[in-house]
């Protein structure tokens, strides 16, 4: 049963053919491979760190736990998502520590796994609540789907035989026997579980495993949880899921369900259920999605907005959904292969995550504002005096601290996004420097991602192996790269965004060069999205950009506006912009002078110390702009 090293798992259906985790590498000097080395140097540690200070790994040392002091019920889930990180980052950048610390990590678990399977901290030992006596907070099969998921990284990466692969096989097999359709006809509050259990499936060849995840997306939407104060749409169990025709609810349970239902319809073939789901995703993106790719604008339930209420400056945008929806678009590439799946990846991936994720790999953003108002310094404070729901710092830690663990094992798998195969060719999706070797045909493939994509064009795709046979190699122009090129040998092609497919009997050391506008341009916004009428953002590349202000500017980030014809230039490192200053005399707006402010991308703001920030721009009142 043994798999060969970093393993694709493929599913059943799709149009396109992912590659394993060790078939990308990226270069460490550039945007994503630094961030890969930052997490393997430093975020894994920051997040052992917090979790042995939380007392999250010693939960499960002993028999029972104070809820009250050692986290809240999904704190195991932390520890599962640190496991997973570890166990892809092994694959990237083998160390002994690390691999002694998952193995401590399986022992702890295997000694806290029950007869039959279970495992949990919080629920079922002395003087705990029974198991499953609270589905709708408890998160008892949210925990296993993260559990799970840090057994399909490990078995991804080492095989089957792997302890902890052989642990999952037991939570998986109970999950079956205690949901399954003679057991408790009831789901999870907060769904994750449904795509675990499926991913496992693939992993192991267990088709019972696919089932169970089946089961639990058409028992979702009846309504069978508890009616709790934030109704049933919180946990995305009042509309069948076939049925919802927009995301709605907590952000990140609605991504994670659809991640598992996509997951569900392409095992089984499910056109309708797919179908059902690609127009969700339609809707939401555009209808219910911030321009940095962020989701949710409703601090309340962590949810989803009405359509068109997105307001920059009660932004949710959990870096979790970002990460959710990174999942969720990957998979609906995988299974049509149409394009703005793999652009909506690069707009999340470019904004909203790297924005929550701080540069010196131990802090992070929970939510992520496009509007910050104030200069609120919380530098110092205790995590417990942090509002994950908002502030001009990114945080070491917070109670609720799901997003740093879930980018942590985002960006330790991240080379899985970057290519897939068909039977003829091979498809780069990301731009992300660094090389893909794969095999077509039963002959290997090998090709470099040249350039320093996204800083600046072009993209340079050199073939350094590949078969003497006739191939296609298909390469994606993204939807905001107007009047992009193509040069292959003495021939040269102006490009529609789209995947751009150039067949050929390739040699190695043939160059590609895609060129791409890079150049900083205008963003306006749907003119239904009220929160920024009047205001427009700027774009280069991939990255949103944003103006941010320090205490010591002389402009503020309410005291300018974009005059006519104002053009963003590019400058080195940043973009810059002429702006008008202006004073308020009641509803008046008096223009008192000119200047010019600088942009940079929105990643990067709140790196410098407190700062005030805004993504959209107000234009000057009554004069047209262009
Ligand atoms: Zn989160």
């Amino acid at each position: 049963m043994s798999m060969s090293a970093a393993s694709p798992v493929v599913a059943k259906h799709g149009a396109l053919r992912p590659l394993g985790i060790g078939a990308v590498t990226l270069d460490p000097g550039s945007f994503w491979g630094g961030r890969q080395d930052l997490v393997s140097s430093t975020s894994l540690a920051h997040i052992r760190k917090w979790l042995g200070r939380m007392g999250w790994i010693r939960n499960f040392e002993e028999n029972g736990r104070d809820a009250s002091e050692r986290g809240a019920e999904f704190s195991d889930s932390e520890v599962y998502k640190y496991l997973e990180a570890l166990c892809w980052n092994q694959a990237r950048t083998p160390d002994e520590r690390a691999e002694a610390e998952i193995a401590d990590i399986t022992s702890l678990l295997e000694r806290k796994q029950q007869p039959d399977g279970y495992v949990n901290t919080a629920f079922g030992g002395v003087g705990q609540r029974p198991r499953y006596s609270d589905l709708a907070f408890g998160h008892e099969l949210y925990c296993a789907g993260h559990l799970l998921q840090a057994c399909v990284a490990r078995g991804r990466t080492t095989g089957l035989s792997d302890p902890l692969v052989r642990l999952g096989v037991r939570v998986a097999d109970h999950l079956c026997e205690a949901f399954g359709p003679n057991g408790i006809a009831g789901i999870c509050g907060h769904p994750e579980v449904e795509m675990a259990l499926v991913e496992f499936g693939r992993l192991t060849g267990s088709s019972r495993y696919i089932e169970q995840a089946a089961l639990f997306i058409e028992r979702r939407g009846h309504r069978t949880l508890p009616r709790s104060y934030r109704g049933w749409s919180y946990f995305s169990d009042d509309v069948p899921v076939r049925d919802s025709v927009v995301m709605h609810g907590h952000a990140v349970r609605a991504l994670y369900l659809d991640c598992g239902a996509i997951d569900v319809a392409a095992e089984n073939g499910d056109t309708q259920l797919l179908a059902a789901l690609e127009l969700r995703w339609l809707a939401t993106q555009q209808r219910r999605t911030y321009v940095t790719g962020g989701m949710g604008s409703r601090h309340l339930d962590e949810g989803f907005g009405e359509d068109f209420a997105l307001p920059p400056d009660r932004a949710y945008s959990e870096t979790c959904a970002g990460v959710a929806s990174v999942m969720l678009s990957w998979r609906l590439l995988l299974a049509t292969g149409e394009v703005l799946y793999a652009d909506a990846i690069e707009r999340a991936l470019f904004n909203v995550v790297a924005a929550g994720y701080g540069e010196d790999g131990a802090s992070f953003f929970y939510a992520n504002t496009l509007h910050q108002r104030s200069l609120t310094n919380l530098v110092g404070k205790d995590a417990e005096e942090l509002d994950f729901g908002g502030s001009n710092v990114r945080a070491p830690w917070y109670d609720v601290s799901c997003c740093f663990t879930n980018v942590a094992r985002l960006f330790a798998s991240l080379t899985a996004y970057v290519a897939t195969t068909t039977a003829t060719g091979v498809q780069v999706h990301q731009f992300f420097p660094g090389t893909v070797a794969t095999i077509l045909g039963g002959e290997n493939i090998r090709i470099s991602i040249l350039g320093q994509y996204p800083q600046c064009g072009p993209v340079r795709i050199r073939i350094d192996e590949c078969p003497e046979t006739v191939w296609t190699l298909s390469l994606r122009v993204p939807s905001w790269a107007a009047g992009a090129r193509l040069s292959f040998g003495d021939e040269t092609r102006d490009l529609p965004p789209g995947y751009v497919t150039t067949t050929a009997r390739f040699r190695a050391g043939d160059e590609l060069e895609l060129t791409l506008q890079m150049e900083p341009r205008w963003t306006d916004a749907d003119p239904r999205v009220d929160a920024v009428r009047g205001c427009r953002a700027v774009e280069a590349g991939p990255l949103v950009l944003c103006a941010e202000f320090l205490q010591s500017d002389a402009v503020h980030h309410d005291t300018f506006r974009i005059p006519a014809g104002a053009i963003p230039i590019a400058r080195e490192g940043s973009v810059g912009l002429d702006v008008e200053l202006v004073e308020f005399d009641g509803p008046a707006v008096h223009v008192v002078g000119q200047t010019a402010i600088e942009l940079i991308p929105y990643h990067h703001w709140a790196s410098r110390g407190p700062s005030t920030m805004r993504v959209w721009m107000p234009v000057s009142d009554g004069v047209p702009v262009d």
